[in-house]
């Protein structure tokens, strides 16, 4: 590296640390910001000689980043943004902190793919799914397709691993060069009915979908979820036991297969490693406190909400959602999630907009007891199992009160 990157390396890692002495989280962010202000070209610089993925998507990208770097770990050693600072600054610093590693796999925010492929020259880009998210600050779903799908049209050397099962990221995927498609089913089909290509109505049956009006339909996948396991392109099976769960979690451990395949890691070698990945900076992790088994579950948008209904438990379950700026100040989107699979459980709720999930709750006939504060939730929980659905900040706020737990 240039004598600039290196200063702006160690400035960048100190800076970190400093801040995470601190107690102020993990200091990705400020490390990469005063990285990239000493060296507007760090992030090209420690990107140089390495083999990198990148990851992006509405959702799962924390957990199948997680998966996918297990995954790769089979070959080396491999950097990675592990805790969700996903953003220019938290790469940059991902990949100071981590010295020189072969390999990297670095979770993208949407918004940011286009200008982290320029700067990353990843060989592989993992296209997870589009769905509506933070209504007051994110693209519009048709339009963040369209700006996916003219960076990879620029360049056509990238391996793209794809979600067959979302006709916005198949749209956006489809001027690329080389095309490894996976399927991991789609719950949420609220922002996919309507063709990006021409406009008119899509279809669904029998797991296949098909625009009415044009040429876009599902692809044949490579890669299948199957039961409780994945098929690989050869047709052969793999059970895949993972310590996640839901359905979505199998979907996400198709894609870090199919992207560390690419690296040329064999199924079979990456599959034991997945199952040791027990939780993703917080998210599913299971606490213990006063003789409550507390499961934390991430749902920010209404795509994951209904993945968070689907992993958790028939058990009592606390609902908490705030409305600061790293959520969006927006909650209208409550109303696109039906909150019906709640009923019959026992159901808490807090955080600074629980009132708006109250009414919310009383539209789908969900009934429920507000709660002030996360410790008296669990003093109103009987001994065993407590479900945490939560969105961002709610989510870190009851993880620092378990004392931050990973
Ligand atoms: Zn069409």
């Amino acid at each position: 590296m240039p004598l600039r990157a290196k200063v702006a390396s160690s400035v960048s890692r100190t800076a970190a640390a400093l801040s995470r002495a601190a107690g102020r989280g993990d200091g990705s962010v400020i490390g990469g910001w005063i990285g990239l202000k000493i060296d507007p070209d760090l992030l090209a610089h420690l990107a140089a000689g390495r083999a990198i993925a990148l990851v992006s998507g509405t959702n799962g990208k924390t957990t199948t980043t997680r998966l996918g770097a297990a995954a790769l770990g089979v070959l080396g050693p491999v950097a990675t943004n592990s805790f969700g600072a996903n953003m220019p600054t938290g790469h940059t610093s991902a990949l100071a902190k981590a010295g020189a590693t072969p390999f990297a796999v670095l979770e993208v925010d949407e918004h940011y793919l286009a200008r982290v492929i320029e700067e990353t020259t990843p060989r592989v880009v993992a296209l997870l799914n589009l769905s509506r998210d933070q209504l007051d600050r994110a693209k519009e779903v048709a339009m963040m397709a369209q700006l996916w799908r003219t960076t990879l049209a620029a360049h056509p050397d990238l391996h793209v691993v794809a979600n067959a099962d979302d006709p916005m990221v198949v749209w956006a995927a489809a001027r690329a060069a080389h095309t490894v498609w996976f399927s991991a089913g789609q719950r949420w089909l609220d922002d996919s009915w309507v063709c990006p290509e021409c406009g008119s109505a899509i279809e669904r049956a029998d797991g296949e979908w098909w625009c009415t009006g044009c040429y876009l339909r599902r692809p044949r996948p490579h890669w299948v979820v199957e039961d409780d396991g994945v098929v690989d392109p050869r047709g052969d099976w793999h059970l895949v036991k993972l310590q996640l769960p839901g359905q979505v979690n199998l979907g996400n451990a198709a894609a870090a297969l199919a992207v560390a395949a690419e690296f040329g890691v064999r199924p079979i070698e990456a599959v034991p490693r997945l199952a040791a990945v027990a939780s993703v900076a917080g998210r599913y992790a299971q606490v213990e406190r006063d003789g409550r088994l507390v499961r934390l579950l991430l749902a920010k948008n209404p795509a994951s909400w209904l993945e968070a209904f689907d992993m958790a438990e028939f058990a009592p379950t606390l609902l908490s959602v705030n409305a600061r700026d790293p959520d969006g100040h927006d909650t209208s989107w409550l109303y696109d999630v039906d909150f019906s699979p709640l009923r019959g459980r026992p159901v808490l709720i807090t955080g600074d907009r629980a009132f708006d999930l109250a009414v919310r709750l009383e539209v789908n006939g969900v009934g429920f007891r507000h709660m002030t504060s996360f410790d008296e939730a669990l003093l109103a929980t009987p001994p065993g199992r407590l479900e945490v659905i939560a969105n961002y900040t709610a989510f870190q706020d009851i993880r620092a009160e378990l004392d931050r737990v990973n």
